[in-house]
């Protein structure tokens, strides 16, 4: 496919309508790129020798969003066999739908997952994800498919599998061993690796003390699901939060998924020891497991699709019309915020500065086809990102300085042949599950 723009060029943007996030302001502007990093942002720029120009009057630029709690091995997914019996609660979703369908994951369906996520959410102007993996019958490994995936669509990452004791002892040093090579790997803003474990009821005690040991030997933090349905307090019989202190899981710089029942006493103590939480309203309703209480969220929040795509808008604007039912109290404001602090919560990771249009800032950018209307400002821009944006306004997308998405076509990547491939990889993966149901019965 034909982009106007290849590689590394010196870039000049010029005319757009230039939408930040932190804090929330609107400006008409030029953007000079160089090395993958925007060089300079100003009123007029002149041309440079060398500078490829790309006109942008008329349309919005904004820095690209932040997936911060995704499972790309659901992207094959949508279509899989069901059981008969439908599942009655959360435990029993997991049970017949998702540990049913990542059994059946191999090295071409991660990659396929990799490539078809991938795909879905640069379409919508995700340009960087938190990924956290599973594929019982393909763990070491699994993370360097996924990252090579994602690195042939220009995306960043954030990877992990998730450890757990479901499938036994040997499954889950599987699952520690996965992040092992990719952890010892020099890190170069593209890829970062947290590690993985499933959620405090799959794991023995030994289990989550290792994934605590390793991301603290390593650095970096645990990325868990956390009291995700009520039930999973009861499961383990004690508070979860108790618990991972107990164990020294609760790791500086973790990553706590959903938090749908915790008290604020325990939100404030994960917060106090440099914990993240995210919120996934979307899977949330999906899964009937409760609305979490963001009004005890603190600063340290991210949104994330729990694997229901990868579209950020759909879920920000879900999430706000949520807690609006909800009573929480959160303005659009503060989703705009919480939407932003994904990017700062990956960059940390990343050690790259994401989600600001300014110099020194990652060239990871969204050029939208603005909707006519209002005059966007700062002061509405929160309110305009939940009753006036959607994805589908998202034309070209760039991360460090290279358009991945151009006329809102994957550049470098044949959409076509990853389609053809991935029909073949889903009907081979549904097949495997009814295969492996077989063999159970
Ligand atoms: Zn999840």
């Amino acid at each position: 496919m034909e982009s106007n723009v290849s590689a590394n060029l010196p870039l000049l943007l010029t005319g757009a309508t230039v939408i930040h996030f932190d804090p929330p302001r609107v400006e008409l502007a030029d953007i000079r790129i160089r090395d993958g990093r925007i060089h300079e942002l100003a009123a007029e720029l002149s041309p440079q020798e060398g500078e490829q120009v790309v006109d942008l009057a008329g349309r919005w630029v904004m820095p690209g969003l932040v997936c911060g709690h995704h499972h790309l091995y659901s992207a094959l997914a949508c279509g899989m066999p069901f059981l008969p019996d439908a599942p009655v609660d959360f435990a029993d979703m997991l049970a017949k739908v998702w540990w049913r369908m990542d059994k059946a994951l191999d090295r071409e369906s991660v990659e396929l997952c990799g490539l078809v996520g991938g795909i879905g959410a640069l379409r919508v102007g995700v340009t960087t994800i938190v990924d956290h993996h599973a594929s019982p019958n393909y763990v070491v490994g699994s993370l360097e498919t996924l990252d090579g995936a994602l690195d042939q669509l220009g995306l960043r990452r954030v990877l992990c599998y998730e450890v757990t004791d479901r499938g036994g002892p040997a499954e889950a040093q599987a699952g520690l061993d996965a992040h092992k090579q990719l952890l010892a790997s020099v890190p170069d803003g593209w890829r970062a690796v947290m590690v993985g474990a499933h959620a405090n009821f799959t794991l023995s005690d030994d289990t989550l003390r290792a994934c605590g040991d390793l991301a603290r030997e390593a650095g970096v933090g645990v990325h868990i699901h956390v009291a995700e349905a009520a039930g999973d307090e009861v499961l383990v019989g004690e508070p979860l939060i108790d618990r991972m202190e107990r164990l020294g899981a609760l790791v500086p710089g973790s990553l706590l998924a959903h938090c749908v029942h915790l008290s604020p006493d325990e939100l404030q103590r994960a917060y106090d020891a440099g914990a993240w939480t995210s919120h996934q309203a979307r899977s949330n309703m999906n899964n009937g497991v409760g609305y979490a209480p963001l009004q005890h969220f603190g600063p340290h929040s991210v949104l994330g699709t729990d694997g229901i795509g990868g579209d950020m808008i759909a879920e920000v604007q879900a999430a706000y019309f949520r807690s609006q039912e909800g009573g929480v109290g959160w303005f659009a404001d503060r989703f705009l915020q919480t939407l932003h602090a994904a990017s700062t919560f990956a960059g940390d990771k990343l050690g790259v500065t994401l989600g600001l249009i300014q110099p020194g800032a990652q060239a990871d950018l969204l050029v939208l086809d603005p909707i006519p209307g209002p005059p966007l400002l700062g002061e509405n821009l929160a309110n305009a990102i939940i009753f006036r944006f959607t994805s589908g306004m998202v034309r070209h997308v760039m991360t460090g300085g290279q358009w991945r998405l151009w006329d809102r076509e994957p550049v470098g990547v044949d959409q076509l042949a990853v389609d053809a491939r991935a029909r073949r990889a889903a009907m081979a993966l549904w097949r495997r599950m009814l295969e492996n149901d077989q063999a159970a019965r």
